[in-house]
Order: structure tokens, then C-alpha cells, then sequence
């Protein structure tokens, strides 16, 4: 591990001045960040401690927006009534992801900012070529072991996948990230992760010197019947091979869809919106032969690098069964 200086930052506005140095890393709960330092993969010059900076650990339900501070635990947000019940799909993505342990020390903030679970770019003694971890050196998942990696959204550069389970639920549900750096942004989730293209070293918007302060989710009718769907390996810490994060809003009659919102992890290089899916299903009655051809859908323009093909056959399943255990259907 290579020697680094270490700070604690007081204030945001010390975190971000602190952190806007080349190499600077933020330290949250530490369950990325010390694994990656171990195994030089990341390899700060400075590590900036923002554990105890002051307000940045709420959890708000009261108006039309849910606000999560970035520092709010996992188990925190997962655990949290209110949340449960205006947000089902949001307390199921972070239960179902880590283990209690993890979920204990991890942030919200950290969570999003976690990294790809690509072997090849966790062994950089074995794998020295990793486009993410070292610019322009080529990609050893591509003609290596890729069951894990991305069918959607992938370049030549990079095949990774995006491994989180909350920003699949947040980017369903048009949630924002709000980001502290000089001034205060607010970004859509959908636009703050980045598709690798030919940088896939650069996965979110974040500059040096901004982080993110917390993230706001607008409440709706389909997000309070909303529902989280994840198919892994094992039933518990695990890893998504595929997940859908749904949710439903009926008309009146009971019978005709009026809003419908779908994500899937585990399938793409980043938290991955099926919007042609949503608008073939808006004005349809809901039924399981209405939803399941809908999700036959949800793998246009999916691409396979070879082990992985079985992504594609199985993401319209577990569209398909969250979309029914949210409508009730079968
Ligand atoms: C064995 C294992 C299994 C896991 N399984 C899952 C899973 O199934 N699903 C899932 O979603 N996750 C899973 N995770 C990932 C886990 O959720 C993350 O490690 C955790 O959420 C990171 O949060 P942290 O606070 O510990 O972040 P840290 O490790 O402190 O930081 C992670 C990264 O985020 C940056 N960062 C931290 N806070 C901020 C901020 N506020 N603004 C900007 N940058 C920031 C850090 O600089 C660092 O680069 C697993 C992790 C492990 C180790
Ligand atoms: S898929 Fe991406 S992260 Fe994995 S080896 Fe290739 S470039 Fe590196």
C-alpha cells in the first residue's frame, strides 16, 4: 500500500478544499475504499475522513421530496418506517445488498460511489491491463472470464459492471445527487454515472474537490408500490446477476397502468433505465401476458461477450417477476 497523509475534515467546506488535490480520496465507512487501497488498486496521496462531519446523516420523509444525507448508514436508510412505506423499493435495494456488517459501517454517499467488481481490475499484480484502473492498456475481460460483466452500455474500452443495488432503484425513480464542491449542484441520477466510452476511468461527474452531500427522491404514487427484485448467485451476499427496481401507478379502474418505472443492475456498465419498456406498458390493462411480453423488451440492443449471454435471457425474467409481484398479478 502506498504511504499517504491522512485528514479530518470539520466542515464540507474543509472536505472538499482538503479533497481538491490530484489523487485525494474521501473516507466513509471505508468498506471500498481500504479493501481497494489493499489491494493498490486506488492509491491516494491523501485520504480525507469525512465520518464526522455534522448533518450529513439525515433521513427526511416528511415532504414531497425524501431526503438522504450522505453519511446515513445503509442499515440506517433500509430500517428506516418511513422510508418503508413511501419507498418500499428503496429499503429493498440496500437490505438485499452486503452483509448486516457492511451495511452498519457503509454510507449512502459511499455507496454510490462504489467500484466495479471486475476481477481483472481487483488484481492489478495478475492483470496489469485494466483501461479503468491504468488508461490505454487494453481490457482483460474482454476475451477473458466475463460471466459478471456488462450487456448494456458497454464500449471497446470497458465491459465493467456497475455492481451497486441502490442507484438502480434511484435512477427508476428520477432521484438527484446533490454534490458540494465550490457551489452546490444538483444532478439527475441518470446523468451523474457516466458510460465508460473510451474514459472508463471516469465514472461519475463528480470533479476533484466536489462530493456528494446527499440525494433527494421525489416521492409518487408508483414509488410507494414499488419493489425490488434481485436474482444472484447465492441468496445472500451477493451480487446481482440481474435485478429490477419497479414500481406501479394504477388509474382509477384499477385495471389500466398509469405510471410504470424499471431499472435493472447487474446487467450494465451503469445503473440502467428501461424507458421503452415503461412506454410500452403506460395505458395497457395489467395482466402477466400484458407485462411479460413488455419485458421481453427489456433486452433490445443488449450485447453479450460471451459468458455472459445468460444475462440476456435472464433479464426479462426478473423484469417480468417484479413487475407481477408489484401488480399483484399471478
Ligand atoms: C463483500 C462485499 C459485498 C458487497 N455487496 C454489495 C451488494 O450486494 N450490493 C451493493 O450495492 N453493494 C455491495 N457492497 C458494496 C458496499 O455497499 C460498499 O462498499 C459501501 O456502500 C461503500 O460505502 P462506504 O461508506 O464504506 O464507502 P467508502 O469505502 O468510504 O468509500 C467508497 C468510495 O466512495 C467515495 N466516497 C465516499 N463518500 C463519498 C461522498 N460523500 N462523496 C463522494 N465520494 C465519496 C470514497 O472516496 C471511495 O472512493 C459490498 C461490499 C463488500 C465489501
Ligand atoms: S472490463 Fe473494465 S474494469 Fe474490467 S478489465 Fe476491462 S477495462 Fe478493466
Amino acid at each position: 500500500m502506498r504511504a499517504f497523509d491522512y485528514l479530518r475534515a470539520d466542515t464540507v467546506s474543509a472536505a472538499c478544499a482538503e479533497a481538491a488535490v490530484p489523487e485525494a480520496k474521501l473516507l466513509a465507512g471505508g468498506t471500498t475504499l481500504l479493501d481497494l487501497m489493499k489491494l493498490n488498486v486506488e492509491r491516494p496521496s491523501r485520504v480525507v475522513d469525512i465520518t464526522r462531519l455534522p448533518g450529513l446523516d439525515g433521513i427526511d420523509v416528511s415532504g414531497s421530496v425524501i431526503r438522504i444525507g450522505a453519511l446515513a448508514k445503509m442499515s440506517k436508510v433500509a430500517d428506516h418506517s418511513a422510508v418503508k412505506d413511501a419507498a418500499p423499493v428503496l429499503s429493498e435495494s440496500l437490505w438485499r445488498a452486503a452483509s448486516a456488517q457492511l451495511r452498519n459501517m457503509a454510507s449512502i454517499g459511499g455507496n454510490l460511489m462504489q467500484r466495479t467488481r471486475c476481477m481483472y481490475f481487483r488484481d492489478p499484480g495478475a492483470y496489469p491491463n485494466c483501461n479503468k484502473r491504468n488508461p490505454g492498456s487494453g481490457c482483460a475481460a474482454m476475451n477473458g472470464v466475463n460471466r459478471n460483466h456488462a450487456v448494456f452500455g458497454t464500449s471497446d474500452a470497458c465491459i465493467a459492471i456497475y455492481p451497486g443495488d441502490f442507484a438502480v432503484a434511484l435512477v427508476a425513480f428520477d432521484a438527484r445527487v446533490i454534490v458540494r464542491g465550490v457551489s452546490e449542484r444538483s444532478v439527475p441520477v441518470d446523468e451523474f454515472f457516466l458510460l465508460p466510452g473510451q474514459t472508463p476511468q471516469r465514472e461519475t461527474s463528480l470533479s476533484t474537490g466536489e462530493m456528494i452531500i446527499g440525494i433527494e427522491v421525489p416521492r409518487s404514487a408508483a414509488l410507494r408500490r414499488s419493489h425490488y427484485l434481485k436474482v444472484r448467485d447465492r441468496a445472500s451476499y451477493e451480487f446481482a446477476a440481474a435485478s429490477a427496481a419497479v414500481g406501479l401507478e394504477m388509474e382509477a379502474d384499477g385495471k389500466t397502468i398509469r405510471d410504470v418505472r424499471i431499472a435493472v443492475g447487474g446487467v450494465a456498465t451503469k445503473p440502467w433505465r428501461l424507458r421503452a419498456v415503461e412506454a410500452l406498458l403506460k395505458g395497457k390493462v395489467l395482466n402477466e401476458a400484458t407485462l411479460r411480453s413488455a419485458a421481453a423488451a427489456s433486452v433490445d440492443g443488449a450485447k453479450s461477450s460471451g459468458h455472459n449471454g445468460f444475462k440476456i435471457e435472464l433479464a426479462p425474467k426478473v423484469v417480468a417477476r417484479a413487475l407481477m409481484a408489484v401488480g399483484g398479478v399471478a
